[in-house]
């Protein structure tokens, strides 16, 4: 090429690409579009999206009208960094799984997979770290959900779930000489049309704790008894309810970040029967913690007064407003926390152990996982061990019914008592 010839071809490549610039910064623009108008139908609802927790809009006029949620794309971020390394979230959300579903939006809760994640995120130390927002968010996100689900309660894709709540098949009972200071059985539940806990909106809680209102109402007999809103409850009354191991209480780190303490503490509360064996938390981790506990190791009343309250709670929801609890052929029921689903049934005693104790937590858990129970120490789950009383729980949750878990637990616990003593 002579260099005329060179020139003009440099000149023509540079118009070339400059054209070319100008038509990617106009298909820029048009693709930018829509999500502009995410902001135009939140100052409608009068909220505006800060960061991943605003508001949802549950009855935003606009979102009806946008099918493919592409409104919503201003939820999608680049590929975050995954504090928890070794989380099954780390290891089950990749970077292909992340292109094609960060964008998405569910429809009841308007919750997304950055959303989802955020513990695992923000955290270090999360096993699963994962949470749903909906029980779309199950559905929508399932190339993620379904194979962390299936790792961390070691089930097929293929395993069904089986509820069993017959308190009468329980075989022998936790020793009459064990120290055993309590006992109690915990489900979580959540009713259909509503949000899960972390990205249910403000007006979808309130509305379900109005209704919880109504519905506790009926219950009749044994399990009667008054609702306790958090809201303008008196401190002395809040914390002694939490000293006495009744009461949720705020400031669960992981609870924060994944989104279940907006707006605190309207739309929660507490019912409980007279004595306080029969409680109902609404609108914490899960809508509905129902929990039976009682003084002593008789497992098999407080499982007995836990089957007989479920039944009750949910006739009494259907009177009110004719829905039915989440219900899921594979997972059993729905709950927020993924590591719950099935029977959502936590089923301890606070038993003293002191030659395990002085043998280490570490040598503790080795023994409780080979027994498939788990322990705690007695201020909850984020409590920490303070002394040698410890909360001992079954393990598993989904893969089990409801009986095996408790007669797991009372075989457990008379296993560790008995094996404490050689450890005195
Ligand atoms: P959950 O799994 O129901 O969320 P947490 O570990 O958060 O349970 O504990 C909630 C409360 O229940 C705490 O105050 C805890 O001490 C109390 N609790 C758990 N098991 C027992 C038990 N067997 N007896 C008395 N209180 C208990
Ligand atoms: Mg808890």
């Amino acid at each position: 090429m002579r260099n005329r010839d060179i020139k003009l071809h440099i000149v023509t490549d540079i118009k070339f690409k400059m054209l070319l610039l100008v038509m990617m910064y106009c298909v820029l623009l048009v693709s930018l579009t829509p999500a502009v108008e995410t902001d135009n139908c939140d100052e409608e609802t009068g909220t505006s999206r800060q960061g991943w927790y605003s508001e949802g809009k549950g009855s935003c006029p606009g979102r009806s009208s946008d099918p493919d949620n592409t409104a919503n794309r201003n939820n999608m971020a680049e590929f975050p960094t995954i504090k928890s390394a070794h989380s099954l979230v780390a290891k089950h959300v990749t970077p292909e799984k992340w292109a094609k579903l960060s964008a998405h939006v569910t429809e009841n809760s308007q919750f997304t997979l950055a959303k989802a994640i955020a513990c695992a995120v923000d955290f270090d130390n999360q096993h699963c770290g994962i949470y749903a927002g909906d029980w779309d968010s199950y559905k929508d996100f399932a190339e993620v959900f379904d194979p962390i689900i299936q790792e961390y309660h070691g089930i097929s894709a293929d395993s069904t779930h089986t509820s069993d709540m017959d308190s009468s098949k329980i075989v022998g009972a936790i020793g009459a000489d064990a120290p055993v200071k309590s006992t109690r059985i915990r489900v979580g539940r959540n009713l259909e049309g509503f949000g899960l806990s972390p990205g249910i909106t403000k007006a979808h809680r309130l509305e379900f704790e109005g209704m919880m209102k109504t519905a506790f109402a009926n219950l009749e007999g044994d399990l009667a008894g008054e609702y306790y809103p958090l809201t303008g409850m008196e401190e002395a009354t809040r914390q002694q309810l939490v000293d006495d191991h009744f009461l949720f209480m705020s400031g669960d780190k992981n609870l924060q970040v994944a989104g279940m303490e907006r707006d605190w503490p309207e739309g929660r509360g507490i019912f409980h029967n007279k004595d306080k064996t029969f409680l109902v938390w609404v609108n914490e981790e899960d809508q509905l913690r129902i929990i039976s506990m009682q003084k002593g190791s008789n497992v098999t009343e407080v499982f007995d007064r836990l089957a007989r309250g479920i039944k009750a709670v949910e006739e009494s929801i259907f009177a009110a407003c004719q829905k039915k609890f989440m219900l899921d052929p594979r997972y059993g029921y729905i709950h927020s926390c993924p590591t719950n689903l099935g029977t959502g049934m936590r089923a301890s005693v606070h038993v003293t152990l002191p030659g395990w104790h002085k043998a280490g937590i570490d040598a503790l858990k080795k023994r409780c996982e080979e027994l498939g129970v788990q322990p705690r120490g007695t201020r909850g789950e984020s409590g920490g061990h303070i002394d040698d009383t410890y909360d001992i729980s079954n393990k598993h949750r989904l893969g089990y019914s409801e009986v095996q878990l408790v007669q797991n637990m009372i075989d457990s616990v008379n296993k560790l008592v008995e094996e404490d003593k050689a450890h005195q």
